[in-house]
């Protein structure tokens, strides 16, 4: 059980996965997270830095699927903006969105990566779908005593995957 709250990799920001790296290795699509791992929680529109990236991965030939558990009202206009596809309310970290979109694309396992900012939801999910994991540092995060304590409870995992415990 314990394996599978760790991601296979980590990364401080989805800034630091380069387009043209990520078409080298092989990979074909981004499956990601959408608040606190592309945009804060809080933005309701597109930013420059994360349109470039898309543009960028697009032109590699990477496709983009976001996976939210955050209500369509607030999903799906921000998606369309940044013109990605995406499902809401996943339900994550329970698998069955994550291999709906996986199945969609009609790829391989190692074709494919996950990125998310949460163990408990994006990791956990995305290893129990058998994809790629990547976990990165969340944007921001609302400070409500059940969202800080969610990051406190994250801590000891995030340590490890990053080699520091
Ligand atoms: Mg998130």
């Amino acid at each position: 059980m314990k394996k599978l709250l760790f991601p296979k990799a980590i990364a401080h920001s989805v800034y630091d996965l380069d387009p043209g790296r990520l078409a080298e290795r092989g990979i074909k699509a981004v499956i990601s997270d959408l608040d606190d791992t592309l945009t804060p929680y809080y933005h309701t529109a597109p930013n420059e830095k994360l349109c470039a990236w898309l543009a960028e991965l697009k032109k590699q030939g990477i496709r983009v699927f976001i996976l939210s558990n955050g209500k369509k009202r607030r999903v799906k206009p921000l998606c369309d903006a940044l013109g990605v596809e995406c499902i809401a309310m996943a339900m994550k970290p329970l698998p069955f969105s994550y291999l709906r979109v996986f199945r969609r694309l009609g790829l391989k396992r190692e074709e494919v990566v996950y990125v998310g900012d949460q163990i408990f939801t994006d990791i956990l999910g995305g290893n129990l779908s058998g994809l790629h994991t990547i976990l990165v540092e969340p944007i921001a995060y609302k400070q409500s005593k059940r969202e800080i304590k969610k990051r406190e409870l994250e801590k000891p995992y995030r340590r490890v995957a990053e080699g520091k415990a």
